[in-house]
């Protein structure tokens, strides 16, 4: 079944909304401010020989970085390279920094600090919502990189394999919150997709239930009234139901609204068009069709289904086998105010069917 009517949730799932973009960016945004906003308190604090360094590394490098990412969001590819892009600027802005450390302690013998590594990698896992596999790898590339440095300089003296044990370790802790969260972003997609289908399936034929009926023929009304194209509304009502009922039991009974459903779904097999139960044993379709026609063909054969399974009906006042009757409202979209207005039309014609004697069609 098609659900693709429900509304769409965050980043970090597999659809993205234009909010969520939206969000991204404003992140980005936020990220480039805090980086200018540590410009000043860093200046105050790197020996002045190394502003230079310092500040090309910020404003020439890691600031466009971020407004590489930035624009790239515009891209309409983006989504589909949206984390592959997401490691490349963590990395990019990381290794900018390593550039930085080094270059502080081999020209000023300056300890410049690494605490930056770990902002980059969680802005990475948290804010943009990297998943599992590539904060991993962001993790893994970091840290090789900040241990490679330490080899290259002894950066922090006495505490610098301290240091990197604890960048290392923090990165790791972050990976796992991220594997943590995407577990629990899996678990509640899989329950999200299972109430969607509580909601909006009939538990007893799985056709729509009678709110996504309406809220799906709603939909397909308008689009249709937009490019006026011609549909028809079937409403169905098994007949002398109460007779089966009562001589066959309940459960029969369920079984016979059952076979009405396969019926339809056998009949009725065009993607688009819209199966529901309407309620108890009356059901209702919403099809589209160039010409009337075709709707009578297709409700000549739901009736020629129900003869050819020869369900018994044994105290049924007139045949002696199960049957229904449907009732039509076809016509141009714009022919009609709602779709509302097209369901009432049939549920006429649909009486009309009964009073005609039932196990027959009457197009309104
Ligand atoms: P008509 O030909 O005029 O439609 O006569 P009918 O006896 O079918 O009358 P109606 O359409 O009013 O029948 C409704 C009956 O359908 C009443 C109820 O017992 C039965 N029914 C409604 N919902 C269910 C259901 O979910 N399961 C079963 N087994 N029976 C149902
Ligand atoms: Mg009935
Ligand atoms: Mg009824």
């Amino acid at each position: 079944m098609d659900f693709t009517f429900m509304p769409t949730p965050s980043v970090e799932l597999n659809t993205v909304s234009s909010r969520d973009l939206l969000m991204l960016r404003l992140s980005i945004v936020v990220g480039g401010i805090l980086i200018s906003l540590f410009m000043i308190g860093d200046l105050q604090l790197v020996p002045p020989e190394l502003s230079g360094a310092y500040i090309t590394n910020r404003a020439l490098i890691q600031l466009p970085i971020l407004a590489g990412l930035l624009a790239f969001t515009f891209v309409p590819q983006f989504l589909r390279f949206a984390q592959t892009a997401f490691l490349a600027t963590v990395l990019s802005l990381t290794y900018a920094n390593y550039y930085l450390i080094h270059v502080a302690w081999e020209q000023a013998s300056f300890s410049f600090p690494y605490e930056g590594t770990l902002l980059y990698a969680f802005f990475g896992f948290f804010v943009f919502g990297m998943k599992f596999y590539y904060a991993l790898t962001a993790m893994l590339i970091s840290s090789v990189g900040f241990v490679g440095l330490m080899l290259l300089d002894s950066v922090y003296g006495d505490r610098t394999w301290m240091n990197a044990g604890f960048v290392v370790g923090s990165l790791f802790v972050g990976v796992i919150g991220r594997h943590r969260i995407d577990r629990l972003l899996g678990q509640l997609e899989g329950a999200n997709e299972q109430l969607v289908g509580l909601s909006t399936v009939d538990g007893l034929t799985e056709l729509f239930n009678r709110r996504a009926l309406m809220s799906e023929s709603e939909r397909l009304f308008a689009l249709k009234r937009r490019a006026n194209h011609r549909l028809a509304v079937f409403m169905m009502d098994l007949d002398h139901f109460k007779q089966f009922n009562d001589r066959y039991g309940h459960q029969e009974g369920d079984r016979a609204i059952r076979i009405q459903a396969d019926i339809m779904r056998q009949v009725l097999k065009r993607q688009t068009d819209i199966l529901g139960r309407y309620g108890g044993e009356e059901f209702m379709a919403v099809i589209e069709g160039d010409h009337a026609d075709r709707f009578e063909r297709l409700a000549t054969e739901i009736l020629r289904q129900w003869q050819e399974r020869a369900v018994p009906n044994e105290d049924s006042p007139n045949s002696k086998i199960l049957s229904c009757s449907i009732g039509i409202c076809q016509g141009l979209a714009s022919e009609f105010d709602s779709i509302d207005d097209m369901i009432r039309k049939a549920d006429e014609a649909l009486y009309c069917a009964k009073k005609q004697g039932r196990a027959r069609y009457v197009m309104g």
